[in-house]
């Protein structure tokens, strides 16, 4: 698990983004990223290893600006928890992705990659992402397509966000098995693993399912299936305040979740697209029966 802000907007984004890796730092903290794009459409990046807070002070005593970027706090699953395996990860100076989740398929990806003479700045299967997106975009591809080609290649789990300095005007981002919401704000649009990472900016997300990509820009997005059409997703509005910035009383996120979970199982419950049929055909039948439920582990 780790946590993936990004976010395409007029302003400059990277205290957004280091305030969104703060609040997501409960998923994963053993480095944390960024990479921007600056107005003369250079690729800015800087990674640590260790907590968001390596980030935060090297940003402040030499900071990157940029109105779009991507961010990243890890939790390592290939590949220890140096600064070269830290996400973003790079590919031709003007690619960088950020990536949630684990690909199954990296070492034969890799293979290919290398065969082809690409070189790789880290173990993680992360990295292998960036480079075929490279790829795509080398042949031609615009940044969209390329992700879709790439993220065809993909087995395992992802959430990822990417950046082009030839496309500085968006981001996109993709979705297997990992989470990933977009908020949307005004004049702003962004990304993230959880809506706490963005409730800072905006009260209204859009959760894409697995199997989506998008394509965010100042001016609004897009979302899309794997094929290239265009699909629709809900808009959710979040009511009440942005009160969840962070361990308040508690004195850990885990202690944190466990005291929410009745308000948490309260909101899943009453959220209307909570599907019956999703527990098997007979289910609506049996829970009309259902008295208790006992949780044991
Ligand atoms: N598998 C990737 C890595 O080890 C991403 C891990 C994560 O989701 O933090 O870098």
């Amino acid at each position: 698990m780790c946590g993936i802000v990004a976010a395409a907007a007029q302003r400059e984004v990277s205290e957004i983004l280091l305030e969104g890796l703060r609040r997501l730092e409960y998923r994963g903290y053993d480095s944390a990223g960024m990479a921007l794009i600056d107005n003369g459409h250079v690729l800015q990046l800087r990674k640590y290893s260790g907590k968001v807070k390596a980030l935060e002070d090297a940003n402040a005593l030499n900071p990157i600006i940029g109105c779009r970027g991507v961010a990243h706090t890890r939790w390592a699953t290939h590949g220890e928890p140096t600064s070269a395996n830290a996400h973003p990860h790079i590919s031709g100076d003007r690619v960088a992705l950020v990536h949630n989740g684990i690909i199954e398929n990296h070492a034969n990806l890799r293979d290919a990659l290398r065969a082809q003479g690409v070189e790789f700045r880290s173990e993680t299967d992360t990295e292998v992402i960036v480079h075929l997106i490279n790829t795509s975009l080398e042949k031609g591809a615009s940044l969209f397509d390329a992700v879709r080609e790439t993220v065809a290649q993909l087995e395992g789990a992802y959430a990822i966000a990417v950046v082009d300095t030839e496309h500085e005007n968006e981001v996109v981002v993709a979705r297997e098995g990992s989470p990933l919401v977009l908020g949307v704000g005004i004049g702003e649009t962004f990304a993230g693993s959880d809506t706490l990472a963005l409730r800072q900016v905006t009260d209204t997300f859009v959760y894409l399912e697995d199997g989506d990509l998008a394509v965010l820009k100042p001016s609004g997005f897009q979302i899309f299936d794997g094929s290239g059409a265009p699909i629709t997703r809900e808009k959710t509005r979040l009511k009440g305040g942005d009160n969840q910035t962070d361990r308040g009383e508690f004195e850990h996120y885990m202690l944190k979740e466990i005291y929410e979970q009745p308000d948490r199982l309260r909101d899943t419950l009453t959220f209307d697209a909570l599907d019956d049929s999703l527990f098997g055909d007979q289910a609506a039948a049996i829970f009309d029966q259902v008295q208790a439920v006992q949780i044991i582990a």
